[in-house]
């Protein structure tokens, strides 16, 4: 896995196909990635538009900013805190993906399909609502995990998909969404 520079493509280039594949809009949602002791987050608040490289910023493990101009994604301890408590974890996407988080207000995401079904054995946890930004938000979705999901929703708020790569987190973070939407298809008359 590459770091400094390499790291922070691949995590501009992740955000930006999340971005392009309608998983969140603006500037909304968030892309790590960790190199041994080091965290790469999308900075907060930059359109994906508008989003190089060089705006990713490094963290330690305890989330003091080790480079970058931007201030780092308000979610870092969400981030942190899933490296802190799943080391085989490697990246990190939150996405505001519509279907997904329609389920999240809902507060259930049903598994309708085989290929929901089989892809998530382990259904699809709603963590706690808890406030944007948080250590709560953070604790409570690393409670959702431990249920063995691969994927969680956050109350009222979004998806996160935690992966061994940025395109497993971010492949795992459609499939969530695609089974969101066929669930509500399947609910509207
Ligand atoms: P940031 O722009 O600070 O990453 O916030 C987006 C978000 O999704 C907050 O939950
Ligand atoms: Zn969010």
């Amino acid at each position: 896995m590459k770091g400094g520079a390499g790291a922070r493509l691949l995590v501009a280039q992740a955000a930006r196909r999340m971005w392009k594949l309608g998983l969140v809009s603006g500037s909304s949602g968030n892309v790590s990635l960790r190199v041994g002791n080091v965290i790469y987050i999308t900075p907060s608040g930059v359109p994906y538009a508008l989003l190089t490289p060089r705006m990713v910023v490094a963290l330690d493990p305890e989330g003091h900013m080790l480079s970058g101009t931007c201030a780092p994604s308000s979610e870092w301890r969400l981030h942190l805190l899933i490296y802190r408590e799943f080391p085989g974890v490697r990246a990190v996407v939150h996405t505001h993906s519509p279907y997904a988080t329609a389920a999240a207000v809902r507060g259930e995401l049903p598994l309708v399909t085989d290929e929901a079904r089989l892809r998530f054995p382990k259904g699809v946890p709603v963590a706690r609502h808890a406030p944007p930004g948080t250590w709560e938000i953070a604790r409570a979705t690393v409670e959702a995990l431990r249920l063995g999901s691969e994927v969680c929703l956050l109350g009222r708020h979004g998806v996160v998909a935690p992966g061994r790569t940025l395109w497993e987190a971010l492949d795992r973070a459609l499939a969530v969404e695609e089974a969101a939407r066929c669930a509500l298809l399947l609910s509207v008359d």
